[in-house]
């Protein structure tokens, strides 16, 4: 029983750990030197880190650009 629920929890921790992803500007290639970091789930870093590159680099919003940007997702370390 209390191993179940040990191990239950085990896995809920793993999942969160999982899912949270991160995307960092400063491993993207800029001419900005921007020093943007995004962490959160996939989905949401990526539309967040999309709508930045928009924003402030230029880019063009795209299913591209998107792929690009899912690509350079790293594990959060927070
Ligand atoms: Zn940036």
């Amino acid at each position: 029983m209390g191993v179940k629920v040990g191990f239950r929890i085990l896995i809920l921790k793993y999942k969160n750990m999982a899912q949270r992803k991160a995307a960092d500007c400063r491993t993207m290639p800029s001419e900005k030197n921007c020093s943007l970091y995004i962490s959160g789930t996939a989905e949401e870093v990526l539309d967040a880190a999309t709508q930045h590159a928009v924003a402030s680099h230029g880019h063009k919003n795209t299913p591209e650009l998107r792929e690009e940007i899912r690509k350079g997702l790293v594990d959060a370390n927070d």
